[in-house]
């Protein structure tokens, strides 16, 4: 699958292109749907009657899941971290295209939500794990690092880094794969969580990578007025939307570490836009009960 990459701009000496994932012309975009295109196979493979995932109200994940389900003709389950969200429903575009698509919704509680890798979760949540093809929170699992290890070829030897946000780590796990030993890896955590490096160090041997924890801005879509205005001036600029959640924390640290000449990688740089544009009118609505601006 050919990507259009843009080139964004030249910034002291640097040179910086973007992949446009976002923009994949599957009903799908961007990392989600790398990581779910082996599973699907694999699912349909294995004759499974329907796909159970995990995931908090605005995830990306649950409504790629939801649609790519849809699209493939399989019944898809989503477990819902957080059971206030069933009376809100409403309120919540990714659940409200989630269950559109077909999707069927399990609401729990956190502490419930928390015990998910206990066998006892699924007498609680009264289902048969055996009923299903289970992929994990955030869709990280072998197949999906495959996919994801399908968005760099050998053409893209031209660039000297690349970059990507990091939530469980499954996108930059298959760039590290299929990266050459002339590049080097950058990924700009989404969330403070400690056992991301080991968690990568599970899926590739490759040593030519590090983690930027820096412009987590708080947390899992945590914000702040400068990531907003960034992630609007960007879009006036370049006429690209980014998220607030992770491809908007990568660019305003990349931008940030050029700009303060703390860059010490190369100078052809390959960013992924990895998606989540759906994510953004959740993001909107919460912040305007907040009283906080928006993404234009
Ligand atoms: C899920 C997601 C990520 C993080 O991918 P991981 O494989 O979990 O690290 C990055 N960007 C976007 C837009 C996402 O939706």
């Amino acid at each position: 699958m050919k990507v259009r990459t843009d080139f964004l701009c030249e910034l002291n000496q640097k040179k910086i292109w973007l992949r446009r994932e976002d923009l994949i012309k599957e009903k799908v975009t961007g990392n989600k749907f790398r990581k779910l295109k082996y599973n699907l196979i694999e699912a349909k493979k294995m004759n499974s009657k329907a796909i159970l995932t995990f995931g908090g109200a605005f995830s990306n994940h649950l409504y790629a899941t939801a649609l790519l389900g849809y699209i493939n003709g399989i019944k898809t389950y989503g477990i819902v971290r957080g059971n206030e969200w069933k009376e809100k429903l409403k309120e919540n575009p990714t659940l409200i295209n989630c269950v559109n698509n077909g999707m069927t919704l399990i609401f729990v509680s956190r502490d419930i939500y928390k015990k998910k890798n206990n066998c006892a979760f699924w007498r609680i949540i009264k289902l048969n794990p055996s009923k299903f093809y289970i992929i994990p929170e955030g869709g990280t699992n072998e197949l999906a690092v495959k996919g994801c290890s399908e968005m760099l070829d050998k053409n893209d030897n031209i660039y000297d880094v690349l970059c990507c946000p990091v939530g469980t780590g499954g996108t930059i796990s298959g760039l590290i794969k299929s990266s050459t030993i002339n590049q080097k890896i950058i990924g700009f955590s989404a969330l403070n969580y400690n056992n991301l490096k080991s968690d990568i160090d599970k899926h590739t041997n490759k040593k030519k990578w590090e983690l930027n924890n820096k412009y987590t801005f708080g947390g899992y879509a945590r914000s702040n007025i400068d990531l907003i205005s960034f992630i609007n001036n960007f879009k006036k600029k370049f006429n690209i939307q980014l998220d607030p959640i992770y491809t908007g924390k990568m660019l305003f640290g990349i931008f940030d570490l050029i700009n303060k000449n703390q860059w010490s990688w190369g100078k052809n740089i390959l960013i992924f836009h990895t998606g989540g544009i759906q994510g953004i009118e959740g993001f909107n609505r919460r912040q305007l009960k907040k009283g906080l601006s928006c993404i234009m």
